[in-house]
């Protein structure tokens, strides 16, 4: 970054996140609304979308092109996607690139996207400044040369194909925005969330007390503190091994 590496975090310009994309439109209502909408409108973190058809040497802004040695579909353009990111170094003034910038594409093919690497990437956005570059695939994908001299890091968000990366984009901000100090109050804190423990969540109720003739759990009315941690914990590894025997038998073996 432009600032010097131990100023502390209060000091640093705000964390910024930019999007390349072909549908910028995609982003408004998400960077708008709840809990990531209150961290973009009040600072927290910046976000930029790009539109890619901007960055085409095609005057009808076409950004893809049909694929080398045949087959279907189109491939978007390496000379496009560099265009745009050096547009990113511009306007961002990143004096050296490969160090500010974290430039993050998500394709099927990449590491299946979970709670640790939401961590590890808040982890390198906050504390280790480094801003954070999305690039939404469409059509088929993106050349492969832009991914091998640009690209640091490839996630998926599971074993299906979407159309387009938007959605998978906005997944991986919104999961790792959640982890920012000022994301959630007290009573919310990440901390208590699915897969912090190792566990996922137990049942949860609210009012009113009687549904349909199904009454909420008794030891959660029971006004005993040291009750209700105890059947709350007991219910996340009971949750847990029902519903992902998978991460249960993890669980199993850190605790033997
Ligand atoms: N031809 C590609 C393949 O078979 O792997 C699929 C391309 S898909 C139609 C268009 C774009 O959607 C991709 O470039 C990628 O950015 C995004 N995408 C599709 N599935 C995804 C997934 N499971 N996780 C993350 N991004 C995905």
């Amino acid at each position: 970054m432009q600032e010097s590496s131990d100023q502390s975090i209060d000091q640093r310009k705000t964390p910024k996140i930019w999007v390349l994309t072909l549908f910028p439109n995609h982003f408004k209502e998400f960077i708008s609304t709840g809990v990531i909408g209150r961290l973009f409108s009040d600072k927290s973190v910046e976000i930029e979308c790009l539109y890619l058809g901007d960055f085409s040497p095609k005057s009808f802004k076409g950004v893809d092109g049909t694929p080398y040695g045949g087959g279907p579909g189109m491939v978007m353009r390496a000379d496009v996607l560099k265009a745009c990111l050096d547009e990113v170094i511009n306007l961002g003034g990143y004096k050296n690139p490969k160090e500010d910038l974290e430039v993050i594409y998500t394709a099927p093919r990449g590491k299946v996207f979970n709670n640790n690497d939401a961590h590890e990437l808040k982890e390198k956005f906050i504390e280790r400044e480094r801003d954070l570059v999305f690039i939404c695939g469409r059509y088929e994908g993106i050349d492969e040369r832009f991914i091998e001299s640009y690209v640091d890091q490839i996630y998926s968000i599971g074993d299906f194909v979407l159309s387009g990366g938007e959605l998978a984009v906005q997944c991986i901000i919104d999961s790792l925005c959640r982890f920012l100090p000022s994301a959630l109050g007290n009573d919310q804190s990440a901390a208590q969330d699915s897969f912090e423990d190792g566990l996922i969540e137990g049942p949860i109720y609210t009012k009113p007390r009687d549904f349909e003739g199904k009454e909420v759990p008794k030891e959660l009315l029971s006004g005993n503190h040291k009750l209700i941690k105890s059947y709350n914990e007991a219910k996340k590894v009971e949750y847990t091994k029902k519903y992902r025997p998978d991460l249960y038998n993890e669980y199993r073996k850190t605790k033997s």
